[in-house]
């Protein structure tokens, strides 16, 4: 899950890797890692270590020009994250540096039956590809030791190599991780995302799965396993420069949070001409021929998916469910005769996505993404999909991206339903409620000294609010490491009421006036047992010692406002307990890994 960057050119090679490891440190960080090449002498160089990029860059001794370099950060899947599990891997005799994404299956086995006289330095499963590109570099052609390589690793990889015999070349091949070649006249970069070429590159070449490529100064040839040339597409860079900047804020979360009135804004410029949704006709014909919905999920996208089978049910009397990806991908339910499954997620690259969407077009079943990242696995690869539009998400704990996921399912919703709403002008109400909480996020600061005092806390909700309180409990434990649990209100007397004692915070989400009554009924019942209450409700069914007042919309659209006080009171609570609020521990927001 972590993060590729490599570069053959005339630029700085060290400048390009450690700038655009920065902007892909949201893919994991657990340590960081970067191989050199000096230009005036066949000398290569490594540094790695445990920790951020930052530090990568402060022991980056670096006093030589460079055009050639790959780096890596980390998020560890086969041994701790320290100085010697770091990428880049060296082979045995030190000639291949190799830096990896993905997950290696089989690697015991490889060690086992392929290199068995191999002495290993780490505990990762990367370091059988530096040992075999090594070990057949012997009897034929780098590309091809390469290619025979990929043939024997089973799982998952996106590598950049080089041979430190041929300083003029770059290697780097794919199968199930994100890679693509960001090109330029004066040199190539290898990355994980587009990001890292950005301000570098105009133009990027999207890499399939087993493919291989190898750089050659300014050009590169695309080939498939078996070494033929396989055609490719160059597409553009869209992304401004200054998106991927945190300007003014002190961090990307509480920038991106105040992003979302404008992504609205930007969602409906897309997807509407007047008063009138703009779909792709494909898109709606999917959803209108299918008897039932499957969506598939993980995290966020998983509870912004929740609130989508609320609206599909409600606004478009659609049957649908929603799976946790990386159980649906192994245990399939029993499905309906019409099955359209969406997919939903921000990067369009979770592993445990892809795995399910393999199987259900395996099965040549029907299929839609909903993503942030047009040019994203997911996106290329389901029948269909709808561009999200929230501009790039940098902080891990994902806020903007979730909102215009329900967005956009509402209006895929909107489009098959009987409900006669004017879905523009009830959005842009939304947008302007959403900025009316964002004027009083000083107010949420001072609640959150006052009530969140400990270790543990709960939201409760019901109906709709619940799948609100899910989001809500996860944004504050991603962030505040507070243990957060999302609950059902009615559900909360049934056991786990046994662990609420004095001052223990209980935040209660009400929008919808059938449950009000219901869930202050709950919260009584919590409060006698001394829970410190909080509450977040609508204003026309609020009462006077509720704490946080939001407007009346549309009541379907309602998680789209409880949900900023709730990143609000997980950003402040983060603040207050001086945590990485942008990178919180353990954590990476690509989850390219299964
Ligand atoms: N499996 C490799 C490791 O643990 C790479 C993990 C990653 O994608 O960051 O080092």
């Amino acid at each position: 899950m972590c993060g590729i960057v490599g570069y053959l050119g005339l630029k700085d090679a060290r400048e390009i890797i450690i700038n655009g490891l920065k902007r892909l440190e949201y893919r994991g960080y657990d340590s960081a890692g970067i191989a050199l090449k000096d230009c005036d002498s066949n000398h290569f160089s490594v540094f790695k270590d445990k920790g951020r990029v930052a530090h990568l860059e402060s022991i980056t001794d670096y006093t030589f020009q460079s055009c050639l370099g790959i780096g890596h950060t980390r998020w560890a899947t086969h041994g701790e994250p320290n100085q010697v599990n770091s990428h880049p891997h060296n082979s045995a005799k030190g000639r291949f540096f190799v830096v990896h994404n993905g997950v290696i299956d089989n690697y015991k086995e490889l060690k086992s039956t392929k290199l068995k006289e191999t002495v290993f330095e780490s505990d990762t499963d990367t370091e059988v590809i530096a040992h075999l590109i090594e070990r057949y570099s012997y009897k034929m052609s780098v590309s091809e030791a390469i290619r025979k390589t990929m043939s024997l690793l089973e799982g998952s990889y996106a590598l950049a190599i080089i041979d430190t015999e041929d300083p003029n070349h770059l290697y780097a091949c794919k199968n199930k991780s994100p890679l693509l070649l960001g090109i330029n006249d004066d040199g190539i970069i290898i990355a994980s995302d587009v990001m890292a070429c950005v301000g570098y590159s105009t133009q990027y070449v999207p890499l399939e799965d087993k493919t291989f490529v190898e750089i050659d100064g300014a050009s590169y040839t695309i080939k498939d396993i078996i070494g033929k040339e396989v055609p490719h597409e160059i597409k553009t860079i869209d992304i401004d420069y200054f998106n991927i900047e945190k300007g003014e804020y002190s961090h990307f979360m509480l920038k991106e949070i105040n992003e979302q009135p404008a992504v609205i804004r930007t969602i409906i410029n897309e997807y509407f001409d007047g008063d009138k949704v703009i779909l792709n006709g494909k898109t709606s014909e999917a959803i209108a021929m299918s008897d039932r919905l499957y969506i598939i999920a993980a995290g966020t996208s998983m509870n912004a998916g929740f609130i989508g089978r609320e609206l599909f049910e409600k606004m478009a009397n659609i049957p649908c469910e929603v799976h946790i990806a990386s159980e649906f991908a192994y245990n399939m339910p029993l499905l309906s005769k019409k099955p359209l499954f969406i997919f939903i997620s921000q990067s369009g690259e979770t592993a445990d996505l892809r795995a399910g969407l393999v199987n259900i077009k395996a099965k040549g079943y029907r299929s839609l993404t909903i993503t942030n990242v047009k040019t994203s696995t997911l996106a290329r690869e389901a029948d269909n999909f709808v561009e999200i539009h929230a501009g790039p998400e940098i902080a891990v704990a994902s806020t903007k991206a979730y909102t215009a996921q329900i967005v956009i399912l509402a209006i895929l919703a909107y489009g098959l339903s009987d409900k006669h709403i004017d879905l523009r002008k009830e959005l842009s109400k939304v947008a302007i409620s959403i900025e009316n909480i964002i004027d009083k996020k000083d107010y949420i600061e001072q609640l959150v000294k006052e009530y969140l005092t400990k270790r543990n806390c709960f939201y409760i909700g019901r109906g709709i609010d619940y799948y609100s309180c899910l989001e809500a409990s996860l944004k504050l434990k991603e962030i505040s490491y507070i243990q957060t649990e999302g609950f059902a209100a009615g559900e909360l007397k049934h056991g786990t009421i046994a662990l609420i004692e004095k001052d223990t915070p209980v935040i209660a989400i009400i929008s919808q006036r059938s449950i009000n009554k219901n869930t202050r009924s709950n919260l009584n019942e919590v409060k006698s047992r001394g829970a410190k209450t909080l509450i977040i409700s609508t204003r026309s069914i609020h009462e006077s010692d509720d704490q946080i007042v939001i407007d009346d919309v549309f009541e379907l659209f309602s998680p789209l406002l409880t949900v900023i006080p709730a990143q609000f009171i997980a950003y402040y609570a983060a603040l207050e307990r001086g945590y990485d609020i942008d990178k919180p521990r353990n954590l990476a927001k690509s989850v390219t890994v299964e």
